[in-house]
Order: C-alpha cells, then structure tokens, then sequence
C-alpha cells in the first residue's frame, strides 16, 4: 500500500483514500470507518460531532483573510457497496480492500472499489488537512448507509449546517456538474383471491418469461427494455381466455428498484392443447422481439410442465383482475424534464409481484424530482387500485431535488472549471436518488452542487477511479473553495 502511495498525486487525497480503503466499510457496517473520521478530525484540531446514525459534522474556521465568506459544507458518505466476483477469497467484514493500480485507473482485487464513496470521504478530509486551500468557514458532513435508502441522511437533524453552499462530493463523471436528483416513493397494492380446485382433467403447466436485461429502475427506465412482469400480464391476459387456462399463482421481480428481469405464472392447461399454447407463446415472443429489437434482444417466452404443487387456482375473476391491473398500472416513463434534455423527470417502476396464500402483491415504485409529481403517479395507481379491487399502501418516500440550470452555484463552479481547464461543465442531473434530496429539504435555501472524478462500474467488482481526474477533481474542489 505504501509503494501504492508513493506514485500517486496528490499526496494529501490519496493518503485518505487508501487509509480508508483499509477499514471494512459496507452499509451497516460501517462503526470502525466512522470512528476513524471522527479521529481524522481531532487530530487536525477540527470541531467534530456525531449522531445516533454515526452521521459526523465538522467544523473548521476559514482561511485567514476568508472569514467572511460564506459558509461551505463538503458532503460525502463512508459507506461503500460490498460486492465480489464469485470464487473472490475476500471477507469483507475483516480484509481490507486490496486496491491495485492499473496504469491511470485504480481498481480492487475481485471486489468493489468504494471509490464510491471513498474518495469523496478522502477529499473532505484533504481539505481539514490543507494549510494550502483559501476557503473560507468551513462544514464537513460524513454521512452513513447511503446505499441503503440513504439511511444516515434522513436520521441527519434539519436545519443543523449553517452553510449557505453544499457541495455534494459523490459523482462519478468528471465535466460534469449535477443540479438535480430524484426523489422516490414505494407503493404496494395487495388484492385478496378466491381460490378453488383446477379443473378435472387439466394439468400444470409454467409459462416463464426470461431472458430480458432488466437494469436499474433510475438509470435504465428509459432504455426501452422489457418488463417481465408486464409480458407475462400480456401473455396471459391474449391467452387466457382461448385457452381456457386457469392461474394457479404468479410471481416475478426482486427488488424495489430493478426492473424486472424474470417472471412467471403457474397455469392449468388441457394437456391435449399444449404443442398449440406453446406455438401462440412462440408468436408472441416474436412480436415482442420485433418491438424491442436491440433494446432487449433475448427477450424469451417459454412453456415447461409444472412440478405438482397443488390443484388450487384462482377464481377467474379474481385472476383476470390481477392481470388486468399488472398490464395496465404505471410502468415506466411517465414524463421527461423540461429543463435538462433527455433526463427523465417522472417514473414508475412495475418491480414485483408475488402470490401468497388468498392474495396476490405487488410492488411498484415511483421516482421523481418533483413531490407532486411522485404522488400523481401514485394517486393513479390508486384509482387502478379502486377500479381493480386492490388495496393500496403507500411508503414514506423521500424528497427529489428540482433541477435549476439558472442555479447560481452551478455557474460559478462551472466558470471555475472553465478557467482551469478550457471547457465549461455540461450540466445534468440523476433520476437516481441522491443525499442533496433530504439535505435540502432539511435546510430551505441551502444552494447545492455534486460533482466528482471518473468512476466507472460502480456498485461492481469492475469499480474503477481515474487517477488523473481525481488529480484534476482535487484541483478543481480547492478553486471553487477559493472562488465562492
Ligand atoms: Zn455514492
């Protein structure tokens, strides 16, 4: 790690940077890191504190000369995502990260890098640590279990920085700066079904769609790709009725916010039609594949005998109102930005559906950097709830943050850049989830930027940081510190 270190510039971020590389770190994990800034702080004479969510504010004075400045708060999280390739030795709960060089890029042995958010962490701490950067008062906020539902921001006390700017230190694309982040909002519709015995002389068969490249419901919702929920609704909803199928349970999706990849329904079918069931899934798949092309090429439908798990199946009208509701609730984009070009400002992701015992669920989840916007989309499918017997539950969301190219702070960062490097920033903003949401709504008035060095992969064992622009994120951190 000291050789490591030796080649790397600048000295002051990397040395942060793989310090913390070097205490385990995951989402919920993260005690001995968070003790270990708290340290970092004290032992540079800095102010420091910590809640009950192991969130740490820290407080330096300015640079003499700046003291009247307005205040700044650099923001990052300590948390980092655990992921490894398959056969990976590594334990993450004791091993430190072994963090490699490969030529410009820095990466870690079979596992997550946690550049993400590592060398925002890193940053923070090189600037508490510099004699060298004119800024004037300054705010650090080291916030815990971002990747889990950004955890430590919403338990972060409102109204707790007093700075006017926060620069936001979790961005993984260097010319950019970002002005905006989505909020989201989970809603979950259960229906109760009467069920019954399968028809005399009907077996069971499964219909499976899989094959599909699914993504994440904030980044990916836009790419075209199928839904797997959403076609086996399509297929069940044409097929049922001429086949006279009979639906003994369905299920696809995993988590809240991927689309899903997989789904399918267990149904009972007359044997003696099933060559012809499968020659209509057959068609299907290729009217489907037609209308996807490239955007999910490998989208499959599929028929297989059913391993025998009972003859139970679901009253059929309570069957067609589960598939009515999967192929019609909101999915996907719902509206596009009308400030940034291409970012999509509303969505909805159809993410799982489960069968249990006298019920059927579903979970959707809805995104978007405007509170009312969320809640439009959840009122509508609440009226789909009404109309198709389901009872809707809605979870407590958190706040988006409206992107605002006029925003004074993304110009005088975006003119600093131009300044050292020869080119403005390109503005945009995430229909993921971001911590300047919650902070902001915590502080009314709080100006708020993010920004960062190269990273690609992120959330991967492929992670990798660009030293270069770290180098030039170093630079560019300390110019904006200077200018605002
Ligand atoms: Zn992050």
């Amino acid at each position: 790690m000291d050789d490591l270190l030796q080649a790397l510039e600048p000295r002051e971020i990397w040395k942060y940077f793989l310090e913390l590389s070097a205490i385990p770190r995951g989402s919920g994990h993260e005690a001995a890191a968070v003790r270990w800034v708290l340290e970092q702080a004290r032992s540079l004479g800095c102010e420091a504190s910590q809640d009950e969510a192991g969130n740490t504010l820290i407080r330096k004075p300015a640079a003499p000369g700046r003291e009247t400045a307005a205040a700044v708060a650099l923001q990052a999280h300590v948390d980092m995502v655990w992921e490894k390739n398959e056969g990976t030795a590594h334990q993450f709960l004791t091993d430190p990260i072994a963090v490699v060089r490969d030529g410009d890029l820095l990466r870690a042995e079979g596992t997550t890098l946690g550049a993400d958010d590592g060398i925002g962490v890193a940053a923070a701490l090189a600037v508490l640590a510099s004699s060298e950067v004119r800024h004037g008062p300054l705010e650090v906020l080291i916030t815990t279990g971002e990747e889990v539902g950004l955890a430590g921001a919403r338990r972060l006390r409102p109204g707790i920085l007093r700075a006017r700017y926060l620069l936001n230190l979790d961005s993984g694309r260097a010319g950019f700066v970002t002005i905006g982040c989505s909020g989201g909002l989970d809603s979950s519709a259960t229906r109760a079904v009467a069920t019954g015995p399968a028809g005399a002389g009907l077996a069971a068969f499964r219909i499976k769609v899989s094959g599909l490249k699914g993504g994440h419901s904030g980044g990916d919702i836009n790419q075209g790709r199928g839904n797997a929920i959403r076609i086996l609704a399509q297929a069940l909803w044409s097929l049922a009725p001429a086949f006279g199928l009979e639906l003994a349970d369905l299920a696809g999706g995993d988590k809240r916010n991927a689309i899903p990849r997989e789904a399918s329904a267990r149904v009972f079918l007359d044997p003696a039609r099933e060559g012809e069931l499968r020659a209509a899934l057959g068609a299907l798949q290729e009217q489907l594949r037609a209308s996807l092309g490239s955007f999910d090429p490998g989208a499959a439908l599929a028929l297989e005998p059913a391993a025998d798990a009972g003859r139970s199946v679901l009253a059929q009208a309570d069957a067609r109102a589960v598939v009515a509701f999967l192929l019609t609730v909101a999915h996907g984009v719902v509206a596009h930005s009308p400030v940034l070009p291409g970012l999509v400002q509303t969505s909805s992701n159809l993410a799982r559906v489960l069968t249990r015992p006298g019920a059927v669920e579903v979970l959707l989840s809805h995104r978007s950097s405007l509170a009312a916007d969320k809640a439009a989309v959840a009122d509508q499918v609440a009226a789909l709830c009404a109309l198709a017997g389901f009872q809707q539950q809605r979870g407590e969301g958190y706040p988006g943050w409206q992107p605002d190219p006029g925003s004074p702070l993304a110009r005088r960062v975006s003119a600093v850049h131009e300044a050292l490097f020869g080119r403005p920033m390109e503005y945009r903003a995430t229909h993921g989830g971001l911590e300047c949401g919650i902070i902001g709504q915590g502080h009314p008035g709080l100006e708020m930027v993010s920004f960062g060095p190269d990273m690609w992969d992120i959330h991967t064992p492929e992670e990798r940081l660009s030293i270069p622009s770290t180098a030039a994120f170093w630079r560019l951190l300390g110019a904006v510190l200077e200018a605002l």
